[in-house]
């Protein structure tokens, strides 16, 4: 069944259907009249489509059917969200996490516990203590445990199918090519690493272990920007014209590897301004041409001794779109964009965090403009981006973020930086190509 087609015999969905299906994010009173604007009873469709996981077109020798449970909705609790289809834990893919910062820590291990086609097995750090704190809270096995020094050995762990890497930037290409060579799929965290040319090599790394790599792009995963995405390619209000995009923050610590060079490639760009770039990139659907961009660091402040505080770039797109972006680390923190289109906008709030979203719209209606917030049940990005790697190992799908899409984007960032040192505009001869996505996440 495709997105936009309905399971029932009218095409309408019943008001208990919606309130059980929108979920706890929407209010139920709010919910009336946003249905009646069209705009989220598409979300409201495109959930109900996806009440039950539909098996894979094929299945490889090997791997057994997946179990499909039928939604099953309480008369009592209208505000069910669809069936969980979680995969028993024996047929989960299995995930050893590369670095014990504060990303692993906060964010990744805690989503893991809540991944229903992935688990955590193994751990990968410098730091025994550390390690053994987290394996006791994770129920990880001491043999499970690796250091940077023994991390090869994963090669013979039979309980581990993937390697994530969540490591300082320049340490990317050393652990995505060693975890190749120990014959492990490989998820490796934004940016891909230093350079495009290191890109390259994690790339063809990959392909010749014959192993599955996919740049954790969290936001191409989370429901709101993919409803902006839809609403942007179909021309829901008409062609884009203009994005605006900016993704800020506050940073404190001179002696953080994000403000040296050697570990960190660059400052705000690599860093956050990353988000900008590639989610433009993924709701547009096309690829820049032309770049400028103008940088600066405030002077004598050691933050920003070797990396940039603030830069702000415009890319030129094949259909006429020109999205100017920024990244600041020496500002209140600050994270949205919005689309200018022919016949309205789009605005979202809170876009590349980790959560709290905020998609408002406004069209025109004969003289009227209407404004309306979209509302979408959150999900964890995290966990979403895991599970869609889970799925493509087990049905051996291309990730929908492979490698070359980290390529693409470091070529980007090379000709951003190239504008701004030169002081003028760059055009991209070479973009990795056309059409690097695989296949579409299956999204709940
Ligand atoms: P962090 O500094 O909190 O953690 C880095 C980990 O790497 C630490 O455990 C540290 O001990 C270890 N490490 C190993 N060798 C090191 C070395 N030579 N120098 C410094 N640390 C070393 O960093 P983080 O915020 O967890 O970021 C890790 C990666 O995750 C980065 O690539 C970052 O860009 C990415 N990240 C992604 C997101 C996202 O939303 N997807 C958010 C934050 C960070």
């Amino acid at each position: 069944m495709k997105e936009h087609e309905t399971n029932t015999k009218d095409g309408n969905i019943s008001r208990k259907d919606f309130l059980s299906l929108t979920g706890k994010s929407v209010a139920a009173g709010a919910a009336g009249s946003l249905i009646a604007t069209g705009i989220l009873q598409s979300d409201v469709l495109a959930q109900t489509s996806k009440k039950a996981v539909s098996p894979p077109a094929s299945i490889p020798a090997g791997v057994e059917e997946p179990i499909v449970l039928e939604a099953w909705k309480s008369d009592v609790d209208q505000q069910s969200g669809p069936t969980p289809t979680p995969l028993p834990p024996a047929r989960r893919i299995r995930y050893a996490v590369v670095g014990l910062g504060h990303l692993a820590l906060e964010e990744i291990l805690p989503a893991l516990s809540i991944c229903k086609k992935s688990k955590l097995t193994a751990l990968v750090s410098g730091s025994p203590d550390k390690m053994k704190k987290v394996a006791a809270q994770y129920g990880i096995k001491t043999e499970n445990c690796y250091s940077y020094q023994t991390y090869d050995q994963l090669k013979s762990n039979k309980e581990v199918d993937v390697i994530y890497i969540v490591l300082p930037n320049a340490l990317h290409k050393e652990y995505v090519i060693r975890g190749a060579k120990a014959g492990k799929h490989i998820l490796c965290e934004k940016p891909m690493a230093i350079s495009s040319r290191e890109c390259e090599e994690m790339i063809e790394a990959c392909n010749a272990a014959k192993v599955k790599l996919m740049i954790a792009y969290r936001i191409q995963y989370q429901p709101h920007n993919r409803k902006v995405r839809e609403l942007v390619q179909n021309k829901t209000f008409g062609a884009v014209k203009y994005i605006e995009a900016s993704n800020s923050q506050g940073s404190a610590n001179p002696a953080h590897w994000r403000h040296k060079k050697a570990l960190a490639g660059g400052g705000s760009l690599p860093d956050i301004g990353l988000y900008c770039l590639n989610t433009n990139r993924f709701i547009l659907g096309e690829e820049p041409t032309e770049v400028f961009a103008y940088q600066y660091s405030t002077p004598g402040n050691p933050l920003f001794a070797e990396v940039e505080e603030l830069i702000s770039w415009q890319m030129k797109f094949p259909s006429g779109v020109i999205a100017s972006s920024s990244s600041d680390y020496n500002v209140h923190e600050s994270r949205h964009y919005r689309v200018l289109c022919e016949k309205g906008w789009l605005n979202m709030d809170k876009a590349y965090a980790y959560k709290g979203q905020k998609l408002q719209t406004a069209h025109a209606e004969g003289k009227m403009e209407k404004q309306e917030e979209i509302g979408i049940a959150e999900t964890n990005q995290f966990a979403a981006e895991m599970d869609h790697f889970s799925d493509c190992t087990i049905n051996n799908k291309r990730p929908f973020t492979p490698g070359e899409e980290g390529l693409k984007d470091h070529l980007l960032m090379e000709a951003i930086y190239e504008s701004a040192r030169e002081g003028k505009p760059v055009k991209i001869i070479r973009n990795a190509g056309q059409g690097t996505h695989g296949a579409e996440p299956e999204m709940d």
